[in-house]
């Protein structure tokens, strides 16, 4: 279904092979180990099977790629501020002391951990590596996304559109996805590099319409944090939404959007909408995290106690959404 194979700058990256469906599990994995800090990494990976280390030293690692990544595994995301010290830094510690094991195999090690760790939402003190997780790059507006699923007790990778073949894969290492392009390239520089994807290309049309949809969004942040009547809350809640679709932007962040919507409109008696937000709401949770995930189980159970009747026979709504044209997903 996809290959590992050069990306440019951003080293080496997941590529479909053929036309993959939205809500695709493209994977499922365990960490090959998780740590406390940068300083253990080099231990952990001495101590990982011969297969396992085999895995490890075959992640790309490099200066230009030093950084940090997260994995989202709930709508309340923790953010852990990463800070990647200069190597040149460790050596300087380290240099002279008889505890200079194997120097270039340290270097390398330290190299590759730090190009391709996450921090993990689940404890965001621990950082993980991943044997294929961690190929994943970054994109604004990305078309998998990796959720912690305990009931397999792996963290599993969904797709949360058609891919075509030929299209890297991508997740996003930010927090939420409603920044313009400027806060995004800064809250980016954390990971020591400049975003190029689709999103950030400005000279598009689509980047430039994303761009001022970004900005809308910004205000209506805004006017909802100022409103106190809860008709005027579900408009903006209902403009967010319509955004996020607009520009392509799925996955869980949405999904919960979604399912607060159809709370909100519950509350007001506007069944109708209510049945089709959540209806919205289940289908993105199933994409990105499957249905014998916890996250589709709470959400699914959220929705029961609306009692809001069978979902499938609504009628078409305002969020009836196959009118929206979509987006191709940021390469
Ligand atoms: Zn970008």
């Amino acid at each position: 279904m996809f290959i590992a194979r050069p990306a440019g700058a951003k080293g080496i990256g997941l590529f479909a092979t053929q036309l993959i469906p939205a809500g695709t599990r493209l994977l499922a994995e365990k960490p090959l180990f998780t740590v406390a800090s940068e300083s253990e990494a080099y231990a952990a990976s001495r101590r990982l099977g011969s297969h396992d280390r085999k895995t490890f030293l075959g992640l790309v690692g490099g200066d230009a790629r030093e950084r940090s990544k997260r994995l989202w595994v709930e709508a309340g995301w923790h953010t852990v501020k990463e800070v990647v010290r200069d190597v040149a830094n460790v050596i300087g510690k380290r240099n002279g002391a008889i505890t200079w094991p194997r120097a270039p195999s340290y270097l390398n090690a330290r190299s590759i951990f730090l190009s391709n760790n996450f921090a993990l939402s689940t404890s965001p003190s621990m950082r993980a590596i991943f044997p294929n997780i961690s190929r994943l790059n970054h994109a604004c507006v990305p078309n998998t996304e990796a959720n912690w699923n305990a009931n397999l007790d792996h963290f599993t990778v969904h797709t949360l559109s058609p891919v075509p073949e030929g299209e890297e894969l991508t997740l996003s290492y930010l927090e939420s996805h409603g920044a313009v392009t400027a806060d995004r390239q800064e809250a980016l520089r954390g990971f020591m590099f400049e975003c190029g994807c689709a999103a950030c290309a400005m000279g598009t049309p689509a980047a430039r319409r994303g761009e001022l949809s970004r900005a809308d969004l910004q205000i209506k942040v805004r006017e909802f944090a100022q409103s106190d009547g809860s008709k005027g809350e579900l408009s903006i809640m209902q403009s967010m939404l319509r955004m996020y679709e607009q520009e392509g932007i799925r996955g869980r962040e949405l999904a919960t959007m979604y399912i607060a919507t159809a709370k909100m409109a519950h509350s007001t008696g506007a069944l109708e909408d209510a049945r089709a937000l959540a209806k919205r709401g289940l289908q993105l949770e199933e994409t990105c995290c499957g249905s014998d995930s916890p996250f589709f189980a709470k959400s699914l159970a959220d929705v029961e106690k609306l009692q809001l009747g069978d979902l499938d026979g609504g009628t078409a709504s305002v969020f009836d959404t196959t009118d929206l044209p979509q987006v191709a997903a940021a390469a």
